[in-house]
C-alpha cells in the first residue's frame, strides 16, 4: 500500500510539472508575467516578445504572453484574463494608449504593477515605468537623413517631398512626425523642399493601425492626383511596412525604371523585409531599434519592481501620459542604409548574412 501511495504520488507530481510548464514555462518561483503584445503582423513585436519570454523565464518567472492582432478589445479581454489567473506584473505594448484606463483600474486593485513596454499608456495613474527607444529622436535621424540625401544644407532644390505619420491612437505617432519635422519644416517655409499635395498635417498624414496597405492606398491617391506631371524626390515613412506600401505603389507607376529613380524612402524597426528592400537599393533607409535591449530593459525594470526596489530610469520628464509624468528609460536608435547594415544588424547577430541574402 505504501509502495503504490508512493508511485502514485511521483505519478501526479511529474504530471503537475509537466502541465506547469508546458503552458507557460519557466519555474513561476520568483513571479508570473502578463506580457500583452499588440500584433503579430510585424515582425519587431513578435522579437520583442519572444526575447522578453525567454529572458523571464532563463530567470525563473513563469509567463503568459499574448498578441492582440491590432483589436483592441481583444487586448483588453487578454488583459483581464491575466489579472484573473494572477499575474503578479503586468508588460504592455498598447495598441489605443488611451484605451486601458478601466482594465489598468482592476490590476490596480490586485495589486499589480504595470510597464509600459515602448508605446506610452495614457490618461491612467496606474502605469509604474516605460521602457521605450528616444522617439523624437528616431524622427530626427528619419528627418536628417532626407536632409543629407537631397543635399539640404548645401542650398540644394527645390525638391518634392510627401510625409506620411504613424497611427493617431499611438503617442510614439506624433514623437516620430515632430522630430521629423523639427529638420524638415525650416526647408518646406524656405521653399526648398514642397510637400505637392499641401498635406503637412500629422491628421492628414496618419495612417490608422500602422497599416501597409491604407498607406499605399494613400500614395496611390497622393501620385495621381498631384504628381502626373512632377515627380517625387523624398517620401518620409515613420515605420517599415509603411514604406513598403509605399514603395508598391511608386513602383506602380513606374518608379525604379530608367529615368524616374525611387525617391528617397525612410522607415522604422529594420524588418526583414526592409533591409532586403534597402539591399536591392529600393527603399533608402531604416531606424534599427534593437528590440533584444528593449526586452532586457523592459525585464530588468520588472524585476525591480517585483522586489520592490527602484527601476533604472534616465528619463523623467518627457512621458506625461496625462495623469503623471511616467519615469522612462530611453534606449538610442540608429539610422541604418546600404552603407552601415552589414555593421549594426549583422555583426551584432540581430541578423544573419544569410537571413538577408535568402
Ligand atoms: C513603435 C515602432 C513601430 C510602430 C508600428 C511604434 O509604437 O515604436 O517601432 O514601427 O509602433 O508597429
Amino acid at each position: 500500500m505504501k509502495k503504490f501511495l508512493s508511485v502514485l504520488l511521483l505519478i501526479v507530481m511529474v504530471f503537475s510539472m509537466a502541465a506547469c510548464s508546458s503552458s507557460t514555462g519557466g519555474s513561476g518561483d520568483k513571479g508570473f508575467v502578463g506580457i500583452a503584445m499588440p500584433t503579430k503582423s510585424s515582425e519587431r513585436w513578435i522579437s520583442d516578445g519572444k526575447y522578453m519570454k525567454k529572458e523571464f523565464e532563463k530567470r525563473g518567472y513563469k509567463v503568459d504572453l499574448q498578441y492582440a492582432e491590432d483589436v483592441v478589445e481583444n487586448q483588453v479581454s487578454q488583459i483581464e484574463n491575466m489579472i484573473t489567473k494572477g499575474v503578479n506584473i503586468l508588460v504592455i505594448a498598447s495598441i489605443d494608449g488611451e484605451a486601458l484606463t478601466n482594465v489598468l483600474e482592476k490590476a490596480h486593485k490586485q495589486k499589480i504593477k504595470v510597464i509600459a513596454y515602448d508605446r506610452l499608456i495614457k490618461k491612467t495613474p496606474y502605469v509604474d515605468y516605460y521602457a521605450t527607444f528616444d522617439n523624437f529622436k528616431v524622427g530626427v535621424q528619419q528627418g536628417s537623413y532626407i536632409e543629407e540625401k537631397l543635399g539640404l544644407k548645401d542650398g540644394k532644390g527645390p525638391f518634392n517631398i510627401e510625409l506620411f505619420a504613424g497611427s493617431p491612437d499611438d503617442n510614439n505617432a506624433y514623437f516620430f512626425f515632430d522630430g521629423a519635422m523639427s529638420i524638415l519644416k525650416p526647408y518646406i517655409e524656405s521653399g526648398k523642399l514642397v510637400v505637392g499635395s499641401g498635406q503637412t498635417k500629422f491628421e492628414q498624414a496618419a495612417t490608422l493601425r500602422w497599416d501597409g496597405a491604407t498607406a499605399q492606398s494613400r500614395m496611390d491617391n497622393l501620385l495621381s492626383a498631384h504628381y502626373s506631371t512632377k515627380k517625387v524626390d523624398a517620401v518620409l515613412s515613420p515605420y517599415d511596412g509603411i514604406s513598403i506600401g509605399i514603395l508598391s505603389s511608386l513602383k506602380g507607376v513606374g518608379y525604379g525604371s530608367a529615368g524616374k529613380p525611387l525617391p528617397v524612402v525612410t522607415g522604422q524597426d529594420a524588418e526583414l523585409a526592409s533591409v532586403k528592400s534597402i539591399i536591392a537599393g529600393e527603399q533608402t533607409q531604416t531606424v534599427f531599434k534593437d528590440t533584444r535591449k528593449l526586452a532586457k530593459q523592459a525585464v530588468d525594470m520588472a524585476e525591480a519592481v517585483l522586489k520592490g526596489k527602484k527601476a533604472e530610469v534616465n528619463d523623467t520628464k518627457t512621458y506625461d501620459n496625462g495623469k503623471k509624468v511616467v519615469p522612462s528609460y530611453l534606449l538610442q536608435p540608429v539610422s541604418v542604409d546600404k552603407t552601415n547594415y552589414k555593421a549594426e544588424l549583422v555583426d551584432s547577430g540581430y541578423y544573419t548574412e544569410n537571413e538577408l541574402n535568402k
